[in-house]
């Protein structure tokens, strides 16, 4: 279960901005937000004495046949130090892992969450996003947590559940309605237009492929959030703005651009290949 309010359940139409989703989506959540049903508990054995035991992944197999990718998980990007490189990952995986994410985030981040969202540094997010994308955590469970906290300012907690609910559902809107949203056809005439006028501004470095994934461009903050982005499998909303607004500058075209900023982010981000990039 993806969404709280399923997309199909709260419009069946695009919606262009929040301002038109958001109480579409308020109205259906005394509906959709409710408290889960108390898990069965589970009484066949598994795996059944008759399958056995299920086989272990062949890694070494898998590895050969795919080839070395570049690994988020392992904390080694350009330039790594060999103490970087055998750092522990930024984000366990699992369900326990999520949860205490979560319990992390109740405890020190939501309070300041409307005031601190948009600094890059600092604990600002939640740094959920891969629970939700792998399905270690649902969003339904992290709104009711929550909302369970007691003494958070409400400012903090609207904030917050803007992002996690309303604007998490209109991403995925967006694609539900939107043929090939992932292409220049899916942009807004506003956007074609002021392209379009800027088709022909000077471009004075358009940098290769393997200069934007190893972050070696002209510029050093856009280097710095790349070099995140391949030490930890993440990079802070704020930064992904300017990161993906940069990639217009280097190359040749908007479409371009758009394929590149697609493909970095969908095989470098933890929470890549998700409605909301
Ligand atoms: C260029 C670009 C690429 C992005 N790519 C992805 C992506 O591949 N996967 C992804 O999950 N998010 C993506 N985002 C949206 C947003 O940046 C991340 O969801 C957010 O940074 C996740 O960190 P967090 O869990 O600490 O977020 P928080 O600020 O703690 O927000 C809580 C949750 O709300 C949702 N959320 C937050 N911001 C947005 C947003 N702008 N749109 C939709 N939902 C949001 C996410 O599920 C997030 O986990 C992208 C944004 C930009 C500008």
């Amino acid at each position: 279960m993806r969404n709280i309010v399923p997309a199909r359940s709260a419009t069946d139409k695009r919606e262009y901005m929040a301002r038109t989703l958001r109480p579409k989506i308020q109205r259906l959540l005394p509906e959709f937000l409710d408290a889960f049903p108390p898990l069965p508990a589970q009484t066949s054995p598994w795996p059944s004495a008759a399958s056995g035991p299920l086989p272990l992944p062949d890694w070494d197999a898998l590895c050969a046949e795919f080839g070395p990718l570049p690994n988020p998980f392992s904390g080694i990007g350009p330039g790594a130090t060999s103490a970087e490189a055998s750092a522990a990952p930024a984000f366990l995986p699992g369900e326990t892992a999520a949860r205490a994410r979560l319990d992390a985030f109740l405890a020190t981040g939501l309070s300041t969450y409307a005031d601190d969202r948009n600094t890059p540094v600092g604990p600002a997010g939640a740094l959920l996003s891969p629970y939700l994308h792998f399905g270690q955590i649902s969003a339904q469970r992290v709104a009711l947590c929550v909302l369970a906290v007691v003494g958070v300012p409400v400012a903090a907690r609207d904030a917050f559940l803007e992002q996690l609910i309303v604007r998490r559902e209109l991403a995925e809107n967006f694609c539900l309605h939107t043929p090939d949203y992932d292409t220049p056809a899916a942009f807004p005439p506003w956007a074609e237009a002021t392209l379009a006028k800027h088709q022909a501004d000077p471009r004075p470095h358009l940098a290769s492929g393997a200069e934007l994934m190893d972050a070696r461009t002209p510029d050093p903050p856009w280097n710095a959030a790349q070099r995140q982005l391949l030490g930890t499998g993440h990079m802070h909303g704020w930064l992904r703005m300017f990161w993906a607004k940069q990639l217009l500058l280097w190359s040749a075209d908007a479409a371009t651009a758009l394929s590149r900023c697609l493909g970095l982010n969908d095989s470098l981000s933890l929470d890549g290949r998700d409605v909301n990039g």
